[in-house]
């Protein structure tokens, strides 16, 4: 660009140089002709005059020898006596024969008065004006001077030219120069800032100062940056909160074109496909290993789906797609997956509960039912009574289990609990209290050893209820007679600890993990008359209490559960 600036600058210079010159250099010629035309006028008008050449006699030129002489700008002046025929009678420097009324100076002196040509004289080399003027007596009177028009070409201005255009050259390259760095640099800087803005630095500004067009278009530029870079933050932004809400979502969701590559994929999306690495732009059907989702991203029906995918792990899924537009045309589309495995899960345990719960109740009021259908016919009052004992007993099984039931209802819905501080030895010294008869009547000793004065927060009535499960079951699968209950309420690394130990029955290894389930009972055969409730409060009242619990059981030899609760 520079280039072409300095050598169209210069071309016009150039150009500006030779017209200008030409045309000075014309109109000078132009003068001097002029001038020349003048003076050859007055001097045919003072040979005249001086030589009263209307009264010349054809053979008297003596007067007029005395103007050989005449001399205009310091050059002779040449000058010819000549009559209406042409013909030459006098020439102060050589008497031609020729005729001269074809010339026409003299043509057009004879017609009109006067009259001038210029013409290329070869004898001398020179361009000759002749200006002729008619006498009274139809005479012509001419004279001629050689005129030196100024060419450039000429010897001697030769050099002066060169020297000026040499000197104009240099002043103008010098200009151009100038100009070139006046508008290059600016237009040097917007291309700089460009390619740094394409390299993503939108905080850089064109540092263009001038007062002209480029300092508008500098201007207009820096504003377009602002702009850009507003639209550019506004678009992070925008993507930004997008990519956020994405990540953050409990949801997998994957975004495909027409051809099922992968716009956009969330972690969610990739952790319950199992992908490992960025599928962007890659074809998702290649990545998923599962035939029924596949199946569902090919074809059009149907838009939801419940799937189960036995890969990366067996997981309940539902399926949704919705088509993606942009403003108008169909761009692919939008693939959510909703992990049910858990809802499914607690539909399954729900329905399992009621089940149970059912089964559980069916049983006592089967037995209920029969006994006293059955007492209707008895006529001895021993089995009456017998079968009233049953009834009774089957009757306060089933008051248990419905109590239970609640109990553990109302826990498992967290109903908002009320948060006491309570010191929970206190409580534990109340359950002993109402437990203390039953141990007594089985020969079961107890021994409470509290070693905490620490307030614990929560819910005191359900850690009533905690301590009332687990003691009553010490009780209730100790050995009668030798049976030994010891509770042990204290602190140990910013927890409250509470230590149920009996050694009675036992639980089986293999029943340990299984003790928490709901109506969950070791050998239905102990007929201790549970409901295989109380560990699954027990476990839930826990896990209100941000605590954890523990057992150790040997069978036959004794079993001790260790709740720790935090402090805070
Ligand atoms: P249940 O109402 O039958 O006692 P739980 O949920 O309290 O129900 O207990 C579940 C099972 O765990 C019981 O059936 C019982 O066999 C066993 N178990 C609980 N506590 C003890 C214990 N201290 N010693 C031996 N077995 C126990």
């Amino acid at each position: 660009m520079k280039n072409k600036i300095l050598s169209s600058v210069i071309i016009t210079v150039l150009f500006a140089i030779v017209i200008v010159t030409s045309s000075f250099m014309m109109l000078m010629n132009l003068e001097e002709i002029k001038n020349t035309k003048e003076e050859l006028k007055n001097v045919n008008y003072l040979i005249s005059e001086l030589n009263n050449i209307t009264d010349i006699s054809h053979n008297d030129y003596e007067n007029l020898k005395r103007l050989n002489d005449l001399k205009i700008n310091n050059i002779n002046v040449r000058f010819t006596l000549i009559d209406n025929n042409g013909i030459v009678l006098y020439d102060n420097e050589e008497k031609s024969s020729e005729n001269h009324s074809s010339r026409l100076e003299v043509k057009d002196a004879l017609e009109k008065g006067e009259g001038y040509s210029r013409r290329y004289s070869s004898t001398i080399k020179a361009n000759f004006l002749y200006y002729a003027t008619r006498l009274d007596n139809n005479l012509l009177i001419r004279s001629s001077v050689p005129i030196y028009t100024i060419t450039i070409l000429h010897q001697e201005n030769i050099m002066y030219c060169l020297l000026i255009l040499a000197l104009v050259l240099i002043f103008s390259i010098f200009l151009s120069l100038r100009l070139v760095k006046k508008i290059i640099e600016p237009v040097k800087e917007l291309e700089r800032v460009t390619l740094k803005m394409t390299k993503g630095d939108y905080k850089i500004r064109a540092d263009v100062k001038t007062n002209d067009e480029l300092g508008t278009l500098g201007n207009s530029f820096n504003n377009m940056a602002d702009q850009l870079q507003m639209k550019i933050h506004e678009v992070i932004e925008k993507q930004t909160k997008i990519e956020s809400i994405l990540k953050s979502m409990e949801s997998g969701v994957i975004a495909v074109d027409n051809h099922n590559r992968v716009i956009s994929i969330n972690p969610c999306a990739e952790s319950l496909l199992g992908i490992k690495k960025s599928i962007i732009g890659e074809c998702l059907l290649d990545y998923v290993n599962d035939y029924d989702i596949n199946k569902f991203l090919e074809q059009e029906e149907e838009n939801d789906k419940e799937i189960k995918i036995l890969h990366p792990i067996e997981r309940d899924f539902k399926i949704k797609k919705s088509e993606m537009f942009d403003g108008v045309e169909n761009i692919g589309k939008v693939i959510t997956f909703q992990d049910i495995t858990d809802i499914n899960r607690v539909e399954l345990m729900r329905s399992q509960f009621v089940a149970n719960v059912s089964h559980e109740l069916k049983t006592p009021l089967t037995s209920i039912k029969g006994f006293a259908e059955t007492l209707k016919f008895v006529k001895d009052d021993e089995t009456r009574e017998k079968f009233l004992d049953i009834i009774d007993k089957e009757a306060e099984r089933l008051s248990r289990l419905i109590n239970d039931i609640l109990v553990l209802s109302s826990i498992e819905s967290n109903l908002i609990a009320d948060v006491d501080e309570f010191e929970p030895g206190l409580v534990i010294e109340e359950v002993l209290n109402i437990m203390r008869k039953s141990a007594i009547n089985r020969n079961i000793k107890i021994e409470f050893i509290n070693n905490n004065t620490e307030c614990i927060l929560g819910d005191r009535d359900k850690f009533y209820q905690l301590g009332l499960n687990l003691i009553e079951n010490a009780i209730k699968y100790s050995k009668d007679i030798s049976g030994i209950v010891e509770v042990e309420s204290f602190s140990k690394d910013e927890y409250y600890c509470l230590t149920v130990k009996d050694n009675g029955l036992g639980i089986p290894k293999e029943d340990i993990s299984r003790i928490f389930e709901r109506f969950y009972r070791v050998d239905k055969s102990r007929k201790k008359g549970g409901t295989g409730l109380g560990l699954a409060i027990v476990k839930h009242i826990v896990k209100i209490f941000n605590g954890e619990i523990n057992v150790k059981s040997e069978l036959e030899e004794g079993t001790t559960f260790e709740v720790k609760i935090p402090y805070v």
